[in-house]
């Protein structure tokens, strides 16, 4: 079986969630399996293998789990980034827009140093705005964001180009129509 059929298998497609008509990508069932997370964090983080990357951002939640795991990997710190309210020490924030309304994200302030080789990380990549907020912050404090890493692509709904828009080379693994 190739990387991607197995990685793929792995995931569980729940329709409905979290409303009628989504069918949302459960990557818990892939977490859950031994095999399928240890290839997707190596196949993840195989270009980079070696080389110098300074810190993992992940994006709450999912991209804590597999960006602590990258992180690792790479020999890289691991910097959060999350819903308003949730960090102790001062932080920047930027806003961004969901399907209705706004949010906001932020990291601590003192988090990134300028000039640092950065890699962003989280479970999917839809509309791509969530990843498109969190490249904003991170270049707003001199993040040099090497790439942007997601499991699953959507590329219909064509997130990828928000990135390459900021400069951000975009890996992904599986993608479901
Ligand atoms: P985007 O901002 O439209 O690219 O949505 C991506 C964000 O929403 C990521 O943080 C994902 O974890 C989450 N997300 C959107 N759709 C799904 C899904 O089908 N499964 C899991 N997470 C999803």
């Amino acid at each position: 079986k190739s990387i991607q059929d197995e990685l793929k298998d792995a995931i569980r497609t729940i329709p409905d969630y979290p409303k009628e008509g989504i069918l949302f990508r459960d990557i818990s069932t892939l977490l859950g399996d031994a095999r399928a997370f240890r290839r997707a964090v190596d196949a993840l983080v195989q270009p980079w293998a070696g080389s110098k990357v300074d810190q993992i951002a992940g994006i709450e939640a999912r991209g804590f789990i597999l960006g602590g795991a990258v992180a690792h990997q790479l020999s890289g710190g691991f910097v959060p980034i999350r819903k308003k309210g949730k960090l102790p020490y001062e932080t920047v924030r930027i806003a961004y827009s969901l399907e209705y309304g706004i949010d906001e994200m932020e990291m601590h302030k003192d988090a990134i140093k300028p000039g640092d080789k950065v890699i962003v990380v989280d479970d999917l990549i839809a509309t791509g705005g969530t990843a498109e907020a969190a490249c904003k912050l991170l270049q707003s404090m001199g993040a040099d964001i090497v790439a942007a890493c997601f499991i699953v692509d959507l590329p219909e709904l064509g997130g990828r180009s928000k990135l390459e828009a900021l400069n951000v080379p975009v890996r992904t693994l599986v993608a479901f129509d």
